[in-house]
């Protein structure tokens, strides 16, 4: 305000103007700062907004988006440039958005829903509310991504029921075979002693898939102890060869070790690893047909020991073999008998948790291969 301009013929004194024009410029100063303030604010705002992981949008009662931030863009893979003044129908292609939309506006009362969206296969959870006092006629959509906690709820069902039907057929069993003897076959010794022998090996079923489900669990709750010493494979192959030949025979399958007569030390748990071996190579029995042979071999690697088991047995198919190390996956049911399908599961977090990695290379009906390594206990050249 420029004080000569001053009005002169209000008859004020000029001191009075002085005044005025210096409350002016401070109320206009003060403005100023207020208007920068909110810009901050406004910028702040906006940046949490689009910085956010949770998807936004704001829109109108008809649904006309007024806001949305990129997680929203991101989530709905938006390719519109410009999503503002569209409909959600347009920018989601949701239509369980629009229902809820209506739902919300309808009961004026925040509503959720979950969806999938088929083409990138997320779970979605959405929740409406209807705009406070500082923004009337308006609603927002928080969309939260819950396909990973869908995911953990899904696998945990099937723990439960796998666990369940693995229970319950030996339970059967032994039901069965009880009852058989309550009702005179324990009477008839020869009867009796077979159905006691059944029930002896249902009851070693059970125990072994307590047993597993147990270091399963142990394992991925990131519990296995492992006492890590130096030790020698051949000593370890001709542990296996030792405990299991025997069952190879019955079948006519020939047992081999096959590997150089002096190898690096490795850093091990003798019994985990016993347990990941004997796992492989009782595996190599069950699916090999009579005559078969099982080659077990160590080859020296850059830091680690590759072990192997090759059988020439009935193979995996191309679909199941990257399935086998999952928890209770068993490719042929009626052949795995009395499998658990939990033994490549726990022989993969046994080898992992020592440093090493676990694959299978297979074809339907060729046989199959299953590899992994162990670290040497300090470096190449250490020899035993
Ligand atoms: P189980 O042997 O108790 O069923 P595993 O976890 O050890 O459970 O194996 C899972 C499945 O992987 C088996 O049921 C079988 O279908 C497949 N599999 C494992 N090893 C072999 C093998 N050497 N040859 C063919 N299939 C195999």
């Amino acid at each position: 305000i420029n004080r000569d301009e001053s009005t002169i013929s209000t008859g004020s004194s000029k001191d009075e103007i002085f005044q005025l024009t210096q409350t002016f410029n401070h109320m206009a100063l003060s403005i100023n700062q207020k208007l920068s303030d909110l810009e901050t604010e406004r910028a702040k705002l906006s940046t949490i907004l689009q910085e956010m992981s949770d998807g936004v949008i704001i829109t109108d009662r008809q649904g006309t988006i007024q806001l949305i931030n990129k997680a929203a863009i991101n989530l709905f893979e938006v390719s519109q440039a410009e999503p503002i003044g569209l409909t959600l129908i347009e920018v989601t292609r949701q239509h369980q958005i629009v229902e809820l939309l209506e739902s919300c506006a309808k009961n004026n009362k925040t509503q959720k829903v979950s969806f999938e969206i088929l083409k990138t296969k997320q779970f979605v959870q959405a929740i409406a509310s209807p705009g406070s006092d500082a923004m009337p006629s308006l609603f927002l959509f928080i969309f939260h991504d819950i396909t990973q906690e869908r995911k953990s709820e899904l696998t945990r069902r099937d723990f439960i029921s796998n666990v369940s039907h693995e229970l319950r057929q030996p339970l059967a069993a032994i039901k069965l075979l009880s009852e058989t003897l309550l009702d005179g076959a324990f009477d008839d010794l020869p009867s009796a002693k077979h159905f006691l022998q059944q029930i002896d090996n249902e009851v070693d079923s059970l125990n072994n898939l307590v047993n597993e489900l147990l270091e399963l669990s142990r394992a991925e709750a990131g519990h296995i102890n492992l006492e890590l010493r130096a030790l020698n494979s051949l000593d370890l192959f001709e542990k296996i060869y030792e405990r299991l030949h025997l069952l190879a025979e019955q079948d006519n399958i020939n047992l081999v070790i096959d590997c150089p007569s002096v190898l690096p030390l490795i850093k091990a748990d003798k019994l985990r690893l016993e347990q990941v071996l004997m796992n492989l190579v009782h595996n190599a029995i069950k699916f090999s047909h009579p005559g078969g042979e099982i080659l077990m071999k160590a080859e020296v690697g850059e830091a680690e020991l590759i072990f192997s088991v090759h059988d020439d047995g009935i193979g995996i198919s191309e679909e199941d073999l990257p399935l086998v190390f999952e928890r209770f996956f068993k490719a042929d049911r009626s052949r795995s008998g009395v499998g658990t399908g939990l033994g490549l599961s726990v022989a993969r977090y046994m080898v992992e948790a020592h440093g090493g990695k676990i694959w299978a290379e297979s074809r339907h009906g060729m046989g199959s291969t299953f590899f992994f390594t162990i670290p040497f206990l300090n470096s190449p050249l250490t020899l035993p």
